[in-house]
């Protein structure tokens, strides 16, 4: 009996134009990515253009075949892996053939942006490829711009509600500066300092920042400081104690847990000293390693400008 890759294979290479594999070598190469998960795919297509994805695409619908697009592979979490058909869209379906728009991009991964804005083009040629490349922004930088050019307001603590146009008796603050009384929710645009994250013991709210490295490379270092404290009031005080080591999922493996723990030490002796237990970075990575070295909250600022607004 003929094996099941075998016989997908066989029907797939009747309607598409591309290549398709289903030996052992391609389908064992397939098997893995950057992540520590191995799915071995029945086979593998490398598609020519839209019309074999939709063909084969058809096919898996009829008989029930689970399928996915892989590019590089170097997702670290399994996402380009299955158990049935694997499109390979790095043979020919590996340039852009139009932007739709005006190529603009907003990034909240600080390297992502970094390698749409300055990589991108290293390894994707043509003009709309440059037009991504120079419309690219990291999102903190990208609302500071907007803070900047008075598209978000500066509305902060005694002139918050008065911004609003809320009546000037429901935002009187008392003796003790305590806020006697709310005006509508619907008015209010920004959230005071102490309503927003979670408080510390003592009612206080306060974070302490760290700079990933990449966002060095991506624009304005202090974008979401200046922006959580100009534009929210907020107390935030900046770590400075260098890179994270994780990079990506180099501190992951096993090999180089050890440098990458020492190259964390500063960070980790800086987050140990703090007192406070609101740590806001930018970076996905450098969260997963700060809330592997200490037991402090990790979020991305954009979450607590966030929570301003809501
Ligand atoms: C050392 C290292 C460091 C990294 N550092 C970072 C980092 O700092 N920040 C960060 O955000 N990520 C980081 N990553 C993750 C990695 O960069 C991203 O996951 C990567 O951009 C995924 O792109 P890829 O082409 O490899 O996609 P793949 O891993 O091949 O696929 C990822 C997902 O995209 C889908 N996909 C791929 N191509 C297509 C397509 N043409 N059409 C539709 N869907 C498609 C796949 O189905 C899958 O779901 C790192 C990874 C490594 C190995």
């Amino acid at each position: 009996m003929r094996k099941k890759s075998e016989k997908v294979a066989d029907d797939l290479a009747k309607v598409v134009r591309g290549d398709v594999f289903a030996d052992v070598l391609h389908r064992v190469a397939y098997s893995t990515d950057a992540s520590i998960y191995r799915v071995l795919p029945e086979c593998v297509v490398a598609p020519c253009d839209l019309g074999d994805i939709v063909a084969v695409v058809k096919y898996a619908a009829a008989k029930a075949v689970p399928v996915v697009a892989r590019g590089a592979g170097s997702g670290v979490a399994g996402e380009s892996l299955c158990s049935g058909i694997v499109f390979d869209m790095t043979r020919y379906m590996n340039r852009i053939i139009s932007v739709e728009d005006d190529g603009s991009a907003i990034v909240c991964e600080p390297s992502a942006a970094l390698c749409l804005r300055d990589e991108l083009r290293h390894f994707v040629s043509g003009e709309d490829a440059k037009l991504v490349s120079q419309n690219t922004y990291e999102l903190m930088n990208y609302l500071y711009g907007l803070y900047k050019e008075g598209k978000l307001k500066p509305v902060r603590n005694d002139t918050m509600y008065m911004s609003l146009r809320a009546p000037a008796s429901s935002c009187q603050k008392t003796g003790t500066g305590a806020w006697q009384s709310h005006p509508p929710k619907q008015e209010r645009l920004l959230r005071r300092p102490d309503e927003i994250g979670t408080p510390r013991n003592d009612g206080v709210l306060d974070f302490v920042y760290h700079l990933p490295c990449h966002l060095s490379a991506v624009g304005d270092k202090q974008a979401s400081v200046k922006l959580l404290r100009e534009l929210c009031g907020l107390e935030i005080i900046e770590l400075k104690a260098g890179c994270c080591g994780l990079a990506g999922t180099f501190g992951m493996q096993k090999k180089n847990y050890e440098l990458s723990s020492q190259i964390a030490a500063r960070l980790k002796e800086a987050l140990e000293k703090s007192p406070i237990k609101n740590v806001l970075t930018e970076c996905a990575a450098c969260k997963m390693q700060i809330e592997h070295i200490s037991d402090k909250i990790v979020r991305h600022p954009v979450k607590v400008l966030s929570e301003a607004y809501s």
